[in-house]
């Protein structure tokens, strides 16, 4: 997903902006322009970002400029309150790292991020995660992981795609991503060929429902659905149904279910872009009896502008309930869709205000 990963630009990258633009941003406090453009009021001497909450100059009395340097050799001041100056200090700090992240041949330490950058590593890391909605170091993995599978798509070789990508052998690439994938490359890239998964359709308060899970956790729960549709996604997987050890997983599903919690004790196998992921995180951090919207989520993980993104990730989730994306609603209030019907989505919420 590009904002996240291969073309994720601070603002201070300045996009030429048109002065009503700037003017409309400056009127919402926009932070989605801070760095972008900056905002001298000529009658004050200062200059602002564009978010700056203090009260809002005359149009007359501002001109816009391209950087801190240019409303400086124009004989303006940083303003006290919104400190524009620090907001380019921050990007240019951000830009930095992603650099060095892109083109380093390891994930390298947040220790050296920081001494690069002039800050303490624990406000880079700070920093970071409120820009891109990951740590560095997480940046580095998602970002590595993506270069992998973009290189599993296209190469021959499992084996060369993972060196291509900057591992140093396939054991480190399989030992970072088993959390994530669950599945090893080679599985995944054939439609779950080598994969022993188990399956059944439980009966819940909801209907009944479709629980499937490989060696690593569940990798499939739905609504409506049988055998056919969990063939059609994982076509070269053996399928059996489920054992008695498989009883027990599914017991512990069935009761996190029917009574919403974290339910993050359950452990998923689930495999998506590095984005996805990021999404797929984001939704299990939404309090049971809390809702979000698209944008919300979007915003969440660093990228304010791919609400659609979100929604497709959203969408392509494969673990219903335990990976909630029931809890994103219409931004205008209004229910939203539900890939397994708006009744259950309603009982889900419901069930979960209750709580
Ligand atoms: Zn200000």
């Amino acid at each position: 997903m590009r904002c996240l990963l291969n073309s994720f630009k601070p603002n201070v990258m300045a996009m030429k902006i048109s002065d009503d633009d700037a003017w409309q941003a400056v009127e919402k406090r926009s932070k989605a322009h801070d760095g972008q453009f900056f905002t001298g009021v000529l009658t004050t001497g200062i200059y602002c970002r564009p978010s700056c909450a203090a009260r809002h100059p005359k149009r007359q009395n501002v001109r816009f400029f391209e950087s801190c340097e240019a409303a400086q050799a124009f004989g303006l001041r940083p303003c006290k309150r919104c400190r524009p100056d620090s907001i380019t200090r921050d990007h240019a700090a951000i830009m930095k790292v992603i650099a060095i992240i892109n083109t380093a041949d390891s994930v390298p330490a947040l220790q050296f991020l920081a001494e690069q950058t002039g800050y303490s590593p624990s406000h880079l890391q700070r920093l970071f995660k409120r820009e891109t909605g990951l740590s560095p170091a997480a940046y580095a993995r998602a970002r590595r992981s993506q270069n992998a599978q973009d290189m599993l798509a296209k190469s021959k070789y499992v084996t060369d795609a993972i060196y291509d990508s900057g591992y140093g052998a396939p054991s480190r690439f399989y030992s970072e991503n088993k959390g994530r994938l669950g599945m090893k490359p080679s599985i995944w890239k054939n439609g779950g060929a080598g994969a022993h998964i188990y399956w059944t359709i439980a009966d819940t308060n909801l209907g009944p429902m479709l629980v499937a899970a490989s060696d690593q956790g569940v990798c499939r729960l739905s609504f409506g659905e049988n055998e056919d549709a969990l063939h059609a996604r994982f076509p070269k997987a053996i399928l059996s149904e489920g054992d008695k050890e498989f009883a027990a997983l599914v017991k512990r599903v069935i009761d996190a279910v029917e009574q919403p919690g974290e339910a993050h004790h359950i452990p998923l196998d689930v495999q998506g872009t590095a984005f996805q992921e990021a999404i797929w995180k984001q939704l299990r951090l939404i309090p049971p009896g809390e809702t979000r919207s698209y944008a919300e989520l979007a915003a969440a993980v660093g990228c304010p502008k791919a609400y659609r993104a979100a929604g497709s990730a959203n969408g392509a989730n494969n673990i219903a309930v335990l990976i909630p994306c029931h809890r994103v609603v219409a931004s205008d209030g209004g229910l939203g869709g539900y890939a397994y019907g708006l009744e259950i989505k309603q009982k889900l919420l419901d069930a979960e205000r209750k709580a």
